[in-house]
C-alpha cells in the first residue's frame, strides 16, 4: 500500500467475550479519533469469542465502516489477535489497546503528538493499578524478571498499550517467530522510543479474560523467548551442585576413614539414611527443574519448526485483509 493512501492512525483491539463493553470502547475510541484532525481505521479482532461480540461487531462496522473487524476461527490468545490486528492495520502509526477501557483511549492523543515529534514507540506506562495485589505483585515480580534476564532494555511495567510507527509495526511482523510477545518484540526492534504515563483504570465492564493459566504462559513466552538466561542458571547452579557434592563425597569419605566423630557419631555408628534421601530428592530436584527448563526451550523450538500460522480467520468486515502464513 502506498503512503499517501494510508490512513494516519490504526488502533488495533482484541476482544474476547467483551459483549458488556465493546460498543461503549468503540464509541470513546471513536469520539477520540474524530476530534482530531487525522484519517483513522480501528482493526477489531474477535479472538473466537462465544458471546455476541461478532454480532456488536457487525453493527459497529456498519454504522460506521472505519472500524474493520476479523474474526479468528477460535480463541486464539491476547497475543495472536494482537498481531493479527497488527498485519491487517494500514496507518502510518498504529496503536493497541485493551478492549476493557483499561488502557483510556484519551491517552491516545498525547501519543499521537509524541509521534508526530519523532518518537517511533510511545508506549503507556502504568500508574496505578486498580488491580488485587496479588496481581501487583506478579505483574512486578515478572517485569524485574523479564528486564533482568532479557537482554533488552524492555520498560518496567509497560504492557501492549502503545502507538507504533509503520517503520517498528514492519519490523515486528518481519520476525518469523510463532511464540509472540509482543511487547519484547516492540522493545527488541528499538527504535526511539518514551513512555507515557497513564493511571489504569479497572475493566469497564465484564470479567478479566485473563485467567491465571494464561497470564503465566503469557510470562513464560516473554522470558522464554526473549533470554537464554534461564539455561545460563542451569549451568551455574549445576556447577555449583556438582562442586558441593564433591566436597561432601570427600568429606564422607575421610569420615569414614578416619573415623572421627561428627554430630556425635563416627561414620561406622550411623546407618547415613538422612544424609542419603536428602541427598537423593536434592539432586532428584535440582534434576527435574532443569530438564523442565530444557523442556521449555524445546517446545518452543518445537513450535517455531512446525511453523503454523499464528491464527486463522474465519470472517471479515471491511477489506484489505491478509493471512497469516
Ligand atoms: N483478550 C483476547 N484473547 C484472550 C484474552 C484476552 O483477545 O484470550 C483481550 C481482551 O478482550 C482484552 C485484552 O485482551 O481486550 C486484555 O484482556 P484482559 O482485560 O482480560 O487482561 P488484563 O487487563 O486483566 O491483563
Ligand atoms: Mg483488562
Amino acid at each position: 500500500m502506498e503512503a499517501d493512501d494510508r490512513p494516519t492512525l490504526s488502533v488495533v483491539v482484541p476482544c474476547y467475550n467483551e459483549e458488556d463493553v465493546i460498543e461503549m470502547t468503540c464509541e470513546r475510541v471513536k469520539a477520540v479519533l474524530d476530534g482530531l484532525d487525522i484519517t483513522w481505521e480501528v482493526v477489531l479482532v474477535d479472538d473466537g469469542s462465544r458471546d455476541t461480540t461478532w454480532e456488536l461487531l457487525k453493527k459497529i462496522h456498519t454504522e460506521d465502516p472505519r472500524f474493520r473487524a476479523i474474526s479468528l476461527s477460535r480463541n486464539f490468545g491476547h497475543q495472536p489477535a494482537v498481531y493479527a490486528g497488527l498485519q491487517n492495520s494500514r496507518g502510518q502509526a498504529v496503536g493497541v489497546i485493551d478492549a476493557d477501557l483499561q488502557d483510556p483511549p484519551e491517552i491516545l492523543v498525547e501519543c499521537l503528538q509524541r509521534w508526530q515529534e519523532g518518537y517511533q514507540v510511545i508506549y503507556g506506562i502504568r500508574q496505578k493499578r486498580k488491580e488485587n495485589i496479588f496481581k501487583r505483585t506478579a505483574y512486578k515480580t515478572f517485569y524485574l524478571l523479564f528486564r533482568k534476564m532479557a537482554s533488552i532494555d524492555a520498560p518496567l511495567d509497560s504492557g501492549d498499550f502503545c502507538v507504533m510507527d509503520r517503520a517498528v509495526v514492519e519490523t515486528i511482523l518481519s520476525l518469523p517467530e510463532r511464540h509472540i510477545f509482543v511487547r519484547g518484540m516492540r522493545a527488541w526492534s528499538g527504535f526511539k522510543s518514551i513512555g507515557v504515563a497513564y493511571a489504569r483504570p479497572a475493566r469497564a465492564a465484564g470479567e478479566p479474560k485473563y485467567s491465571l493459566m494464561k497470564l503465566f504462559q503469557l510470562a513464560a513466552d516473554g522470558i522464554f523467548s526473549f533470554s537464554v538466561t534461564p539455561l545460563r542458571f542451569a549451568s551455574y547452579v549445576g556447577t555449583f551442585v556438582v562442586g558441593f557434592c564433591l566436597a561432601a563425597i570427600l568429606f564422607v569419605i575421610t569420615w569414614r576413614l578416619a573415623g572421627f566423630e561428627f554430630m556425635g557419631s563416627t561414620a561406622r555408628e550411623l546407618p547415613g539414611w538422612a544424609g542419603v534421601i536428602v541427598s537423593v530428592f536434592f539432586l532428584g530436584g535440582v534434576q527435574l527443574l532443569f530438564l523442565g527448563i530444557l523442556g521449555e526451550y524445546v517446545a518452543r523450538i518445537y513450535n517455531e519448526v512446525k511453523r503454523r500460522p499464528r491464527w486463522v480467520a474465519k470472517e471479515y468486515l471491511g477489506n484489505e485483509f491478509t493471512k497469516d502464513v
